[in-house]
Formats: structure tokens, C-alpha cells, sequence
């Protein structure tokens, strides 16, 4: 019998639980920011663990006893599908994105479970040993993939997030013009003293709410215009957030024309995350984000990239997709996997600046026949790293979580004039300013436009097998495209057309790359 997993996110989650539990903050924004500003994946970088060395797990006497005396069942969450000739994977989509590969004989006791039963039940009742048996079974209860009849199905808490991320708009200049932004753009900057004020807000909202952690994503615009002011803030925000016991993290987003060697050593110094955005390659890219003058900014970014590689500071690559490019991005993925970058996928999201522009916006069938291309490029290209959060637009299947980003929440947009925004997408609709005592109060409370909700109060998603991945997508294009928030996804048919698909690449890719337990 043979099964596949990743051991890299069995020992996270033996971290996580060693811990205390799984992270209550949901992820970043993906539109035009990454995810995470480091790898794509939140299981730590444990490099190359073989499966062997901790398995059979070693199970305590508790644990041995709990194994042998206890019944159990498949939860009816659990997702299984067939993957390649005699193979089938795993997961429960509505716990982390474990992903477990299996042969025939792992598959034939896992499905015994569809009725409860012990393990001395299992072991009868199959033709092989028993100490394989013994194996499988504490293996899929440690994955999740087996659990007590009266183990509640519970939704993930809607705990209080220990993050405020906040947009920090410091510029409203550009020095491109791509099709699809959403930004009115001016020559206007955050002045200095605006810059200052809006940490002081930040903090006085961190700690009134309790959070541990604010995090700032230095963007317009394009925020590499002005990157010492950036330095400036961020050396600010820190001195600041020490003093008041509050831990910050901070990344730039930027378009990757104009990031000189002196700007990588300063971000760098400071661990400054680096996001930059890239559409296709050479003409592909440049038809969508030309300069202001028109020409391309390919070749500057592919510069920027091999820079920043040099220094040791990797980029997290966001791609916009919209209609004119997906056809050409096997092409980008192959630069992408070839320098081994984390990248994220984000669907273009209609806006009032380029709503004119119809070929950007994409219909169901195409995206999924796109995005299929894409994927068999990777299948044909596996890298090593886990890919399995940065597929799929903004799902992130490091949940469970509630909540597609922190917009309503934990999360404002502050503009270069200091007024306070939901989301970056509404940063010309105000709601307060940096002057607030309380900026985020103001925030929370607002109850016009988009609201942040859980995905188990969006009509259609609250049985949906996917929405504690998914959570209902970006709540700012359904709320533009319905005038709801309470409704899932204008995606929705994607994004179920896609999961089988992300999930059958990680099972390549734990093939591809790790030892089967053979129990
Ligand atoms: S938008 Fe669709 S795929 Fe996403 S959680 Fe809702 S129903 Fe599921
Ligand atoms: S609502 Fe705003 S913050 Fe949330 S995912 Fe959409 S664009 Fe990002």
C-alpha cells in the first residue's frame, strides 16, 4: 500500500497544533498585492524532508490507545478523486489543502470508512496485514481524512484577526499606463507629514482593536517613485510600532520598471517584501502595461527581476489575467518556473477606468480553457514547490478561512491626500480620514458599499464543497458586478471548474517529488 503526502505540511501542522491552533488571520489581498510576501505557501521551507525519517509517526501511548479504541468515518467533507491509473488524491477542502496521493489498496480503506468502523473493524475486513492497516489508518487520521462519527463539523471561528494590513497609497503617479488599472492617475504624492500622520492612525486603530501585527503595502500608482519617502515611512512605522509593541512587516508593489540596485539594498536591508507585476513576456506583457509614452516594459522588468535575483531578494510575481493574454501565459509560466519565482494568478476585476476596454474582460469558458493550458504546462514542468494556493485567482488553501481579504475588517486603504478607504478598488470613496481617532472604527461601521462577510452567509456558497478555500472571491467585483455582498462569486462557475483541476497538479507534483509511504 502505498501513499503519497507532502511532509512538509504534516510537520506544519504538528507546529501548528503544538501551538495552539491554526492562524486566525485570512489572507492578503491578491488583487495587484501578493498573498504572502514571502513563498506562496504558508508550510514553513523545511527543504527536502524524507517521509521515512517520520514515519511510521510516533505516536504517543494516548494516542496509540485513542487509535485502537475509537470508531471512525470518511467526513462527508472529504473530496476524493481518481488521478491517473490506479491513483486517487485527497483532501478536505474545508480543513487545510492536505493533499494525499494514493494507490488502489490506500484508496480501497480509505472508502471501507464510508461507514464507521474500528480499526480492529478495518483490519478484519481487508485482505491486507495488519500493521499496513494499522499504518493507513493513523496516517488518514492524522491527515484528517478520518475522524470520529461524533466529531462536529464545525466552520472555521470567526476569530479576530491579529493583522491590519493596510494599503499605503503613497503616490497617485505612474509612470505606465496599463489597460486595466484602476487608478485615475494624477501627479499627486503623499506629502511627508501625511505619510507620518497615517502610521500614527494605523497605530492608534492597531492597538485600540487589540492587533499584534500591522503590515503596510507601499503602493499607487507606481510607489517605486518614491522610494525614499517609502524609506522614510517604513523607518517611521518602525520606530513607532516598537514603541508601542506592535510587530510590522511591510511589502512594496510595484511594476518593476524603475527599482535601481541602491532601492534593492535599502528594501532589502529592511525585509521589505517586493511584489511585481508581470502579464506575459515581451509584447505580450507591453500589451497591456506600456509606458506612459507607449513604448514596452518588458525588458525593464526582466531586468529588474535578474537585479533583484542577484541580491537574494526573490519577487513574488503577480499576473493580471484578462482576455488578451491568457492565450500567451504557458509562455510567462515557463519564465516564471524556470527562475523558480512564488507567483499568484489574479483575474482581471472590471473597474470604472477600463470598463471601455471589452477585450480585457474574460467569459467563464475561456478563463477555464485558459487556465487549463496553463496547467498542463505546469504538469509538463513541475516545480518543487507547492503551488497549490497560487492557481486558482485569490483562493488560498492554507485555510480553512471565512473571509476572502480583510476588507470591512481588518483592512483600509489610506490615498495620498490621507482620506481612508475600504479597498484599495474604492480609493476615490472615502469614508474618513487619517485625522479619525479611530480610523478602522469608522470602517467597520460603514455600512454603505461593500461589506466584509463570511462565506457561509453568501447565498450560494454555504454549500459549496470549496468556499472555506474559495470564501466567495473578491468581495469588491461581486459587490461591482451585483450590488451585493451577500452573494457568491461572478467566478464561481471557474473556480469549481478549476479546483479539481490545482488539486490533480499537486498530486503530480508529491508523485514528482517524494517518497511514497509504503506501509
Ligand atoms: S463563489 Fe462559488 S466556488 Fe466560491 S465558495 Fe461560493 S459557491 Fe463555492
Ligand atoms: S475587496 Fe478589495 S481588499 Fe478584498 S479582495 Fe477585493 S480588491 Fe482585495
Amino acid at each position: 500500500m502505498k501513499i503519497w503526502l507532502d511532509p512538509a505540511l504534516l510537520l506544519y501542522e504538528y507546529a501548528i497544533s503544538n501551538q495552539g491552533g491554526h492562524p486566525t488571520s485570512e489572507p492578503d489581498c491578491p488583487v495587484d498585492c501578493p498573498k504572502d510576501d514571502g513563498p506562496d505557501d504558508r508550510a514553513p521551507e523545511l527543504g527536502r524532508i524524507d517521509m521515512h525519517s517520520i514515519f511510521p509517526i510516533a505516536l504517543t501511548e494516548v494516542d496509540r490507545y485513542y487509535l485502537h479504541t475509537r470508531t471512525f468515518i470518511r467526513p462527508q467533507a472529504l473530496h476524493v478523486q481518481a488521478c491517473g491509473e490506479d491513483l486517487w488524491l485527497a483532501c478536505n477542502p474545508s480543513e487545510s489543502g492536505k493533499v494525499v496521493l494514493m494507490d488502489a489498496e490506500a484508496h480501497a480503506l480509505l472508502e471501507s470508512f464510508r461507514t464507521p468502523k474500528t480499526l480492529r473493524d478495518a483490519i478484519a475486513g481487508s485482505s491486507i496485514c495488519s500493521s499496513s492497516v494499522e499504518q493507513g489508518v493513523e496516517l488518514f487520521t492524522v491527515a484528517g481524512f478520518l475522524q470520529e462519527p461524533t466529531q462536529p463539523a464545525l466552520p472555521p471561528a470567526l476569530e479576530q484577526a491579529q493583522t491590519l494590513a493596510v494599503w499605503f497609497h503613497i503616490t497617485n503617479a505612474c509612470n505606465l499606463r496599463c489597460h486595466y488599472c484602476y487608478v485615475d492617475k494624477t501627479t499627486e504624492h503623499m506629502a511627508d507629514d501625511t505619510a507620518k500622520q497615517a502610521v500614527d492612525a494605523i497605530i492608534r486603530s492597531a492597538s485600540r482593536h487589540g492587533y499584534r501585527h500591522v503590515k503596510l503595502k507601499y503602493a499607487g500608482g507606481e510607489a517605486a517613485l518614491r522610494l525614499p519617502q517609502i524609506i522614510a515611512v517604513h523607518d517611521y512605522a518602525l520606530e513607532q510600532t516598537r514603541q508601542h509593541g506592535l510587530e510590522l512587516s511591510a511589502s512594496i508593489l510595484s511594476n518593476g520598471t524603475i527599482l535601481s540596485v541602491r532601492a534593492i539594498q535599502q528594501l532589502k536591508e529592511r525585509q521589505i517584501g517586493i511584489m511585481i507585476s508581470l502579464d506575459g513576456i515581451g509584447a505580450h506583457h507591453d500589451q497591456q502595461r506600456p509606458l506612459l509614452n507607449g513604448k514596452g516594459s518588458f525588458a525593464l522588468i526582466d531586468r529588474t527581476i535578474t537585479r533583484l535575483l542577484a541580491h537574494d531578494l526573490v519577487p513574488y510575481i503577480n499576473v493580471t489575467v484578462t482576455q488578451r493574454n491568457l492565450d500567451e501565459l504557458p509562455g510567462l509560466m515557463a519564465y516564471i518556473l524556470q527562475r523558480d519565482l512564488p507567483f499568484g494568478l489574479s483575474y482581471y476585476r472590471d473597474n470604472a477606468c477600463s470598463t471601455h476596454l471589452t477585450n480585457l474582460q474574460y467569459r467563464d469558458a475561456q478563463m477555464i480553457e485558459g487556465m487549463r493550458a496553463v496547467f498542463a504546462y505546469i504538469a509538463e514542468h513541475l516545480p518543487r514547490r507547492r503551488l497549490l494556493s497560487s492557481l486558482v485567482d485569490k483562493a488560498d488553501t492554507n485555510g480553512p478561512y471565512q473571509y476572502a481579504c480583510g476588507v470591512g475588517r481588518n483592512y483600509f486603504a489610506v490615498d495620498q491626500r490621507g482620506g481612508i478607504a475600504k479597498c484599495q478598488m474604492a480609493i476615490t470613496q472615502t469614508l474618513t480620514t487619517i485625522q479619525a481617532d479611530d480610523p478602522l472604527r469608522v470602517v467597520r461601521e460603514e455600512q454603505d458599499g461593500v461589506q466584509g462577510l463570511p462565506v457561509d452567509e453568501k447565498e450560494g456558497c454555504r454549500s459549496c464543497q470549496w468556499r472555506y478555500w474559495c470564501r466567495g472571491g473578491c468581495p469588491m467585483q461581486t459587490y461591482r458586478m451585483t450590488g451585493r455582498s451577500d452573494i457568491k462569486s461572478p467566478n464561481c462557475a471557474i473556480y469549481k471548474a478549476l479546483f479539481p483541476e490545482a488539486l490533480r497538479l499537486e498530486a503530480l507534483r508529491l508523485l514528482k517529488y517524494e517518497l511514497p509511504v509504503v506501509c
